[in-house]
This record gives structure tokens, C-alpha cells and sequence, in this order.
């Protein structure tokens, strides 16, 4: 996602760089390079027409500042049009006063809206919430089953309208009619009941906006009044993003939108331009079908990410929750006194790798849009490997590689199902590795 607009604005942006001063013929020739990046990302139109002749003007009267050369300062101007595009502040939910806390789900099928159901179920939990999802779509078929599924994939509660398949086997709670109105009033209903204290409100889509769609939305926001109603939208559906979100925010009135399928290949305009046309923040993003592909959306990181300036918050968010201080702390004291083990070298990976898939977390330094053919080159079925092979070794070989002959290599070998090649490459390059940082660390004075 975005990476082609972010090449592009990059080499935009890196083409005023080493220039003391910059024309007016320098400050054009750029927003028109930055105004074809966007359009070619399916940002809309007004949108681009906005952003641009903002960009112009402050680029045309900013001051020379002491501190930023012009090209910085046209970077540093763009990075804040882009995150007042984006949303500006990040917004967080805005809970009920008295719980239940109702969300209500809007948006086309296939947006999303039931895997969303249960990531921001997770999230919720996470948090110290107790959720309740609450499945309304009861026009797609098995839309309620995987409503189901993904709440016990979160490990929480579902109201569903079949008996015997909702909460704690309390499945006969008067839902009788299959009406996607009463499912949302009586899952509320509910919710207050047992003292759940947000309900996610599951609704039904169409493949395209339809009157019915809309006033079936209608009806559900007139019966549950909803603290939130989060149009889901699929980033990846480019230029028919406006239709679809002014239909939803005009039919049913929109409070969020949480974009989805992030971790497609789309350009990227349904993100930009879909602020703009609601007037209404984007809060959630979600990058992959997995529960835990979900986050809180920051303009602010987001345009940072999109100038190729990384996400060096959010890397270190991901760090500080996996991120055992302790052990780092022993590892390297062992780095230094040239102690470091193959054992330790297994706990420092597998703690790096719970923050996620490597790629994705290169993906957040600085620069990492330059870096994008030696990313892809990153591989997580590579460390699995390695993995495999280190688990492969007894605790002796793992504590001592030295004692690593030839009859165990090809034992380890066998073991881990890979060739004696590569457990020799790894038992070399740990020798390396550990050579090379017990000496940086001896120089760092560590
Ligand atoms: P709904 O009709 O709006 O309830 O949409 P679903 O929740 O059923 O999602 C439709 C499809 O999109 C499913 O196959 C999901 O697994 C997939 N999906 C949902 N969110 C994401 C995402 O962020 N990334 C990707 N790659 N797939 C997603």
C-alpha cells in the first residue's frame, strides 16, 4: 500500500534537495510531479485540487527559517498537509457515558465488516472492555456462523438469532423473528442485561448501495442509537471509495471510518480521499486477515510512513509490548564478556519475531520505501529455518557451537529437514556475528 505514491512524492521531494533557494518555477515543477503521484494513487480530484494549492501557497510564503533548508521546509509542509488530509489528530472511540457503549458496523460486503467485528472485539478486550458482538447481518449467507467463529477466535461473547449457537449456551433470549432490527435491539438489550460493557453491531452489506441497504442501516441506527457508527471501508476499491462513502455517510451518518485490506496492493486514494469527502476521521486500519492486523489509525504516523520517514512510533510501540527488558539486558551483558550462545541467540529471535512478520517491522525504519526490493527479499520461512535448525541442536551443541563436528551437522541436519550447507552457513555466521559484536561492544565501551 502506497508504495508507489510514496516513491513518487520521495523523488519529487528529493529533487529540491541541495537547492539554497527554491523559485517559484522550483515550487511549481514539484506540486505538479506531487499532483500526478496523487492522482495516478486514485486520490479524487477536489481532493488533489485542495491539497496542492495549500501545498503552493504555504510552500510560495514560507519564511526562511534558520533551521530547515527550503527543501525540508516543503517536505516539513507537505508531511503536515498530508496528515490534515489523513485526518489530523487521532481519534480515538468515544465511549457512552452509561455502558453499554453501542458501535454500530456499516459498509458494502465484503468490506470487512465481520473479520472487524472481532479484531476490534480483541482490541476492545485487550483494553479491559467486555465486549459483545452482536450479529445483524442476516442477509449474507453464514455471515452469523462467522460472526461466531471469529468471536471465539477473540475469545469473545456473540449474540447471534439461532438458538442454542449465542452467549454461554443462553441461546433461547427471545430472538425469534429473523429481523435484522429486533437481532441489534435485543443483542443491546442484552448487553446492558449482562453487563457487557461495548456492543459491536454486525450489519449487512451489498455488493453495490442500495436504497433498501440504507434504510435497513437506517432502522438499526434508529433502534440501537449508536455511540459509533464505523463505516468499513475496503482500500482497495480505488475512485468508487467516494460514491460508496458519501452514500453511507449521507444514508446512515457515519461517526468513523476503519479502512481495511491495507496490506493490498492498492494505490492508496480511498485512504487520502476519504476524509475529505465524510468530514468524519478515519480511527482503525486493518492490514491482514489475521485478528491481531489491526490498529488504531494516526494520520500522523501514517503521513510519515507515505514520505518514506518510516513509523518509528509505532516500531516502538510493537517493541515495548513484546520486548522483555530483562532478557535483552542479560543477552547483552553476554555480548560483551563474548558469552553469547546459540541459545540465546534462539530467545532473541523468537521475542523479535512476536512483533510481527519481519518485513512489516523493517518496513516501519526510515527509508524503508528506497529499501523496498531488498525487503521483499526478507523471508520469514528463512528464519524459519533457522529456527528449525537451532532447535535441532542438543543443549550442549546450542551452549558450545564449537563442538559442532562434522557427524553432527549432518545430524542436525537430518533433524531439521535442510541440507548440511545451510547448518554449516548458520554455525559460521554465528561465530561471525558474535566475533563482530563482542568487539563493537568492547569499542562502545559497553
Ligand atoms: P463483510 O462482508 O463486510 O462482513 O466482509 P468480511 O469480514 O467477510 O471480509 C471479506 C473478506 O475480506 C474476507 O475474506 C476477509 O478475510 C477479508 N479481509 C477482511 N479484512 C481484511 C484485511 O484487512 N486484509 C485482507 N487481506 N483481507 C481482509
Amino acid at each position: 500500500m502506497f508504495e508507489s505514491l510514496s516513491d513518487r512524492l520521495t523523488r519529487a521531494l528529493t529533487d529540491l534537495r541541495g537547492k539554497g533557494r527554491l523559485s517559484d518555477a522550483d515550487i511549481d515543477r514539484t506540486a505538479r510531479e506531487i499532483r500526478l503521484a496523487l492522482l495516478d494513487a486514485d486520490v479524487s480530484l477536489p481532493v488533489v485540487r485542495g491539497f496542492i494549492s495549500r501545498v503552493k501557497e504555504r510552500a510560495k510564503g514560507a519564511e526562511v527559517s534558520g533551521a530547515l533548508n527550503p527543501a525540508q521546509q516543503i517536505v516539513k509542509i507537505v508531511n503536515e498537509e498530508l496528515v490534515d488530509v489523513l485526518g489530523g489528530e487521532t481519534r480515538r472511540i468515544s465511549y457512552a457515558k452509561t455502558p453499554p457503549t453501542v458501535i454500530m458496523l456499516a459498509g458494502l460486503q465484503g468490506a470487512g465488516k465481520t473479520t472487524l467485528a472481532g479484531k476490534l472485539g480483541a482490541w476492545l478486550k485487550k483494553q479491559g472492555h467486555t465486549p459483545l458482538l452482536v450479529a445483524a447481518d442476516l442477509q449474507r449467507p453464514g455471515a452469523v456462523s462467522q460472526l461466531q467463529i471469529v468471536g471465539e477466535r477473540a475469545g469473545v461473547a456473540v449474540y447471534a438469532p439461532h438458538p442454542g449457537t449465542s452467549v454461554g449456551g443462553e441461546g433461547e433470549l427471545g430472538v425469534s423473528a429473523a429481523d435484522p432490527i429486533d437481532v441489534a435491539r435485543d443483542g443491546v438489550a442484552m448487553a446492558e442485561d449482562k453487563q457487557y460493557d461495548v456492543v459491536i453491531v454486525d450489519t449487512a452489506g451489498r455488493l453495490g448501495v442500495d436504497a433498501e441497504l440504507m434504510a435497513q442501516a437506517a432502522g438499526i441506527r434508529d433502534a440501537v442509537s449508536p455511540d459509533e457508527v464505523l463505516f468499513v471501508l475496503d482500500a482497495m476499491i480505488g475512485q468508487d471509495a467516494v460514491g460508496t462513502a458519501e452514500a453511507f455517510s449521507q444514508g446512515v451518518g457515519i461517526t468513523g471510518v476503519v479502512l481495511t485490506k491495507l496490506d493490498g496492493d492498492a494505490r492508496g486514494g480511498a485512504a487520502l480521499s476519504v476524509r475529505d469527502i465524510t468530514g468524519v476521521p478515519i480511527m482503525f486500519a486493518s492490514s491482514g486477515e489475521k485478528l491481531e492486523d489491526f490498529d488504531v489509525f494516526h494520520p500522523d504516523r501514517m503521513a510519515s510512513r507515505i514520505l518514506g520517514m518510516g513509523d518509528v512510533l509505532s516500531l516502538i510501540e510493537q517493541a515495548e509490548e513484546h520486548w522483555d527488558a530483562q532478557q535483552a539486558e542479560a543477552t547483552a551483558a553476554k555480548i560483551t564478556q563474548g558469552d553469547l550462545t546459540l541459545e540465546d541467540f534462539l530467545e532473541q529471535m523468537l521475542m523479535i519475531r512476536k512483533m510481527g512478520p519481519i518485513g512489516n517491522l523493517l518496513g516501519m525504519l526510515p527509508g524503508a520505501g528506497q529499501m523496498k526490493d531488498a525487503l521483499s527479499q526478507v523471508d520469514d520461512k528463512q528464519l524459519d529455518r533457522v529456527q528449525a535448525i537451532i532447535r535441532g541442536m542438543t543443549p550442549a551443541e546450542r551452549a558450545d557451537p564449537k563442538i559442532i563436528n562434522a557427524s553432527r551437522r549432518l545430524r542436525i541436519a537430518n533433524g531439521s529437514g535442510v541440507t548440511v550447507t545451510e547448518v554449516n552457513q548458520l554455525v559460521d555466521r554465528f561465530f561471525d556475528a558474535k566475533k563482530m559484536m563482542s568487539q563493537m561492544a568492547g569499542r562502545m565501551g559497553m
